[in-house]
């Protein structure tokens, strides 16, 4: 068995894995497929996110299906069924998990999330709790981007868009691509996209931007200066708080998606207070994973046009590299531990 493991930043090795030891409440999946997500290009890049950092060798990965190593009767799956993974445990006694906010529980152990392996290897070890069952028809990419499609889910719920509003959308990296196709489908009006890169724009309009552009002041122009009722910023920039600010009109709603590189923000203050901005974080997810199944079954999402990368095991350090130099053509890649043609 053979797993990818960050050591440090910039420093991603495909080496020999055991297996850890099995928790009582757990089933073995080999994994069908798992995604390189901006969150494990940002451990890659920057060796942690705030507190979370590499301390030891880690296998990253919390995007992932796989096929069940056995039967699982109580839910009614099969050995060999094809299941989707929601990464996040939380306590279930804290204030924050009574309160509903499963995304925020201190107590958490999310899979991929240093120091807990994720699924970047052939296989692994999941909570029986956390297997969620798929359509049969679903393929191992369409159970991959569940995860994803389920943080643009929980940041659309947050940003609560009215009918026919008019929203921009900075940053069209898969989550922005995401969050775009599930404001459409929730009656949002004109999108107004904004990313640095052509072929993330062309992707943008072609899954339902009105208007595409390279940066906040080509929003500005088109909104004659005065900005978006409701902006998401779904960067990795450290300008991204700065640029939602920018674009959004007075008394405009901002919801924070992205995660900055190098943990940090910069923002003019009076561009923010004088707006009388209403600010919200996004952190991971609530409940969505039967609605992300509906989105991708109804086709009301297009999941397989963000896939522009496909890996195998062996070439995933390759992955992590083209991706943190921004590589001309990347949006979203998935690397197969097993082989893309099972
Ligand atoms: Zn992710
Ligand atoms: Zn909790």
């Amino acid at each position: 068995m053979r797993a990818l493991f960050l050591h440090a930043a910039h420093d991603a090795r495909v080496a020999p894995f055991n297996l850890r030891e099995k928790r009582p409440d757990e089933v073995m999946l080999d994994v069908a497929g798992v995604g390189l997500c901006g969150s494990d290009l940002h451990y890659y890049k920057d060796g942690g996110i705030g507190s979370a950092q590499i301390r030891q060798p880690f296998v990253p990965g919390h995007e992932f299906g796989g096929w069940l190593c056995e039967d699982v009767p109580e839910a009614g799956l099969k050995r060999g069924a094809l299941v989707a993974v929601d990464p996040n445990r939380a306590c279930g006694h804290c204030a924050h998990c009574h309160a509903g906010h499963f995304n925020l529980c201190p107590n958490v152990e999310f899979i991929g999330a240093p120091p807990i392996d994720g699924a970047m290897a052939n296989r692994i070890w999941v909570p029986r709790s956390q297997l969620v069952a798929l359509p049969a028809h679903f393929t191992p990419l369409d159970a991959v981007m569940l995860e994803p499609l389920g943080v643009a889910i929980h940041a659309v719920d947050l940003a609560k868009p009215r009918l026919l509003e008019r929203v921009a959308l900075l940053g069209c990296g898969p989550i922005g691509l995401l969050i775009l196709q599930v404001l459409k489908a929730a009656g949002a009006g004109e999108v107004l996209a904004i990313d640095p890169q052509a072929h993330r724009r062309e992707l943008a309009q072609r899954l339902g931007a009105d208007r595409a552009g390279a940066s906040v002041t080509e929003l500005r122009d088109w909104t004659q200066g005065e900005g978006a009722p409701l902006v998401i910023e779904a960067t990795n920039s450290p300008y991204g708080f700065r640029d939602a600010v920018l674009a959004a009109r007075i008394g405009g709603r901002v919801v924070l998606v992205g995660i900055p590189d190098g943990d940090t923000y910069t923002l003019p203050a009076a561009e923010a207070r004088r707006r009388g901005l209403k600010i919200k974080f996004s952190r991971r997810m609530g409940e969505v994973y039967p609605r992300a199944i509906a989105l991708v079954q109804n086709r009301k999402v297009d999941v397989a046009s963000l896939v522009t990368r496909k890996f195998t095991l062996e070439e995933a350090p390759e992955a992590f590299r083209l991706h943190a130099e921004d590589a001309e053509g990347m949006v979203k890649s998935l690397i197969f531990p097993n082989g893309t043609d099972r």
